[in-house]
């Protein structure tokens, strides 16, 4: 029977699955979820006499593999300096949101809010992105948003092949650990580095295009809809469609 400390732990955990709260660190839950099962641990061998074991890895108590794959693969790459960009940025974007979200939604690379923050789509673009996203009933929580490239580049300007061929990885193994089932890519430069296609951005959208198992659908940046928009019409078409998609896998 769980304790009133794991029932705590979970309730903590489901807190920031659902509101994305760097309050709770994960290391932070995790030692003390490990403590509190060593605890019981500790209680029952003493009533049966046995020396304690190592306990179990927590990720296989509670559930928190994927949170804390991800956390992990941060802390691993989030020095990186693999191309020029890490030379130039102030934050490593990483990503945000639920790790064991079925929706992801990628963009280009960190804009200057993102790189003072460490967080993708958080200026405009993101403030608009968000919208977007409650238009078609998902929380921002709800989703993992994540960048084709995690450093800024200077002035915002497009990243090269180069950039984009050294930093992908990341992003593949950023989807391998989530798992989402559904893409949404945020532009021409997502949609070409992330489906492997050189077609215009026109040519992409109003498909279901398949990354390995995961469909992916394609739409305007929200960026180019603050420069355009005119194109917020056919975004809003785009973003039902994927919407529509969800709702005949999951409903
Ligand atoms: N544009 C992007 O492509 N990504 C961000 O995170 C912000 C703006």
């Amino acid at each position: 029977m769980a304790t009133a400390k794991q029932k705590i732990i979970e309730s903590l955990l489901a807190q920031k699955e659902l509101h994305g709260d760097e309050l709770f660190s994960t290391r932070l839950i995790e030692s003390k979820a490990e403590e509190s099962h060593s605890e019981i641990k500790e209680q029952k061998n003493s009533r049966s006499g046995k020396m304690s074991e190592p306990s179990p890895k927590i990720s296989s108590v509670i559930g928190m593999d994927a949170t804390n794959e991800l956390d992990k693969y941060y802390q691993e790459i989030c020095n990186c300096l693999a191309c020029p960009l890490g030379k130039t940025r102030n934050k490593f974007v990483f990503g945000v949101g639920n790790p064991n979200a079925k929706v992801m939604l990628v963009g280009e690379g960190p804009g200057a809010d993102e790189d003072e923050q460490g967080i993708p789509f958080v200026g405009r673009a993101g403030q608009l992105l968000t919208k977007i996203l409650e238009a078609i009933n998902f929380k921002r929580e709800e989703v993992y948003i994540a960048n084709i490239v995690k450093c800024r580049p200077p002035g915002n300007r497009t990243p090269n092949p180069v950039e984009i061929e050294t930093c992908i990885s990341y992003l593949h193994k950023q989807i391998e650990i989530i798992k989402p089932k559904m893409i949404l890519c945020l532009g021409t430069t997502a949609a070409t580095s992330l489906l492997g296609k050189k077609e215009s951005l026109g040519a992409m959208r109003n498909k279901v295009h398949q990354i390995g198992e995961i469909k992916a659908v394609v739409t305007y940046h929200p960026a180019a809809l603050l420069r355009n928009p005119n194109w917020k019409k056919d975004c809003w078409a785009d973003v039902q469609f994927f919407r529509k998609l969800y709702d005949e896998m999951f409903a």
